[in-house]
């Protein structure tokens, strides 16, 4: 994998609460150029702890479901958040807070180049797809990724320009939050988050196949 320049990393305080509720930063982990980059919404205590994200108990649901379709972390996909630093209790981040950490996202993007986003449960997809419930996000996007336009928040918009040309068009497949994979629970649909969230995993796993020998 290319070693990639550190410049996405800083000693960011922007965020009080953060900066008061954090053990680290967690700093994303890249893609291989053209890959896949899992997107969630923020490190949990396990992230926090160890500096890395996605693997606490839910991360690791994440991670089976995509070595099970031939994906392993480093090698073809990376990791990042829409926040880098814990919240306190897991609470939601502000939107305040977001739109703090957006330009570190919106610098690693156009360095990593993904080709595809996989949205890890609402705030994620919110931030790229624009509001509504995420279920609704899923049902859109049942049959074919979701190329990514102007419903992403206007931070990320020049960041999102310069990958549709880069990387011939950024798409996003959106799913639902791992902890609800995790503990098996039900969706209002009344189908399991599980089920739900492998049928997602297993869509842009196809997709990416597809764009990579086309
Ligand atoms: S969440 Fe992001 S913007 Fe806020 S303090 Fe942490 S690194 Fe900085």
């Amino acid at each position: 994998m290319k070693n990639y320049g550190m410049n996405w990393k800083n000693g960011c305080e922007k965020c009080p609460r953060l900066v008061a509720s954090r053990t680290q930063i967690v700093y994303p982990v890249p893609c291989p150029p053209g890959g896949l980059l899992v997107i969630g919404e923020a490190p949990g205590a396990d992230e926090d702890e160890i500096g890395e994200g996605f693997v606490g108990q839910a991360g690791r649901t994440l991670d089976a479901l995509l070595v099970r379709h031939g994906l392993e972390r480093n090698r073809d996909y990376g990791v990042a958040n829409i926040v880098r630093c814990r919240p306190e209790g897991n609470r939601k981040p502000t939107r305040e807070e977001v739109a703090n950490c957006l330009p570190h996202l919106a610098a690693f993007l156009v360095e990593a180049r993904p080709k595809m986003l996989l949205l890890v449960g609402s705030t994620a997809v919110e931030v790229f797809l624009g509001p509504g419930p995420l279920l609704w996000h899923i049902e859109r996007s049942r049959n074919s990724p979701v190329l990514l336009a102007k419903d992403a928040h206007p931070i990320l918009q020049p960041a999102i320009r310069r990958l549709h040309d880069a990387v011939a068009c950024l798409m996003a497949v959106p799913m639902p939050h791992t902890s609800g994979m995790a503990w098996n629970r039900k969706a209002p649909s009344g189908k399991k988050w599980r089920e739900i969230g492998e049928e997602q995993v297993l869509m842009a796993a196809e997709w990416l196949e597809l764009v990579r020998v086309s």
